[in-house]
């Protein structure tokens, strides 16, 4: 089982881990499923560094977080099918790196490839004020025209 696996059936069973120094700590309600413990401390090493935070004050888990939350609302709320709800949701998380990670393109141009809008390819803003926006291709260069995609890897 991956570490982010791991985290998910430890939120599922209402564990919350929070990193204390060079340990991790747990909290719980009641006792944890023998399994849930048992993958924590195999898994620990992995599981610390998804807990650490970044520069930006966000973890691997933070962001894993923000994504299913994201994803959960548009699907279960909005009534989409899962693969434009992830979609979506990434495009939240693009949002939210950029307010967290400030970065301009130049004026028209693509941040990722430097290139200006196309008809067959619009540019879409990314990022609010007032850290400002960045301009990406809707679709990854090479790829025809139809369903819409982000200009990141
Ligand atoms: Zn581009």
């Amino acid at each position: 089982m991956s570490a982010v696996k791991i985290l998910r059936a430890a939120r599922a069973a209402c564990v919350e881990l929070v990193l204390d120094g060079d340990d991790l700590a747990l909290n719980a309600a009641s006792a944890p499923p023998a399994a849930v413990l048992d993958a924590l401390s195999r898994h620990k090493a992995e599981i610390m560094v998804l807990l650490r935070p970044a520069e930006d004050g966000w973890s691997a888990e933070d962001w894993q977080v923000f994504f299913e939350e994201r994803a959960g609302i548009v699907e279960f709320d909005g009534g989409l099918p899962r693969a434009e709800a992830e979609a979506q949701a990434f495009a939240c998380c693009v949002v939210e790196w950029l307010n967290r990670n400030p970065a301009r393109s130049p004026a028209g141009r693509c941040l990722r490839c430097g290139d200006r809008e196309h008809a067959h390819d619009p540019m879409l803003p990314y990022g609010t004020e007032p850290n400002g926006h960045v301009w990406l291709h809707s679709r990854p260069p090479g790829t025809r025209p139809g369903k819409p995609r982000l200009c990141l890897r």
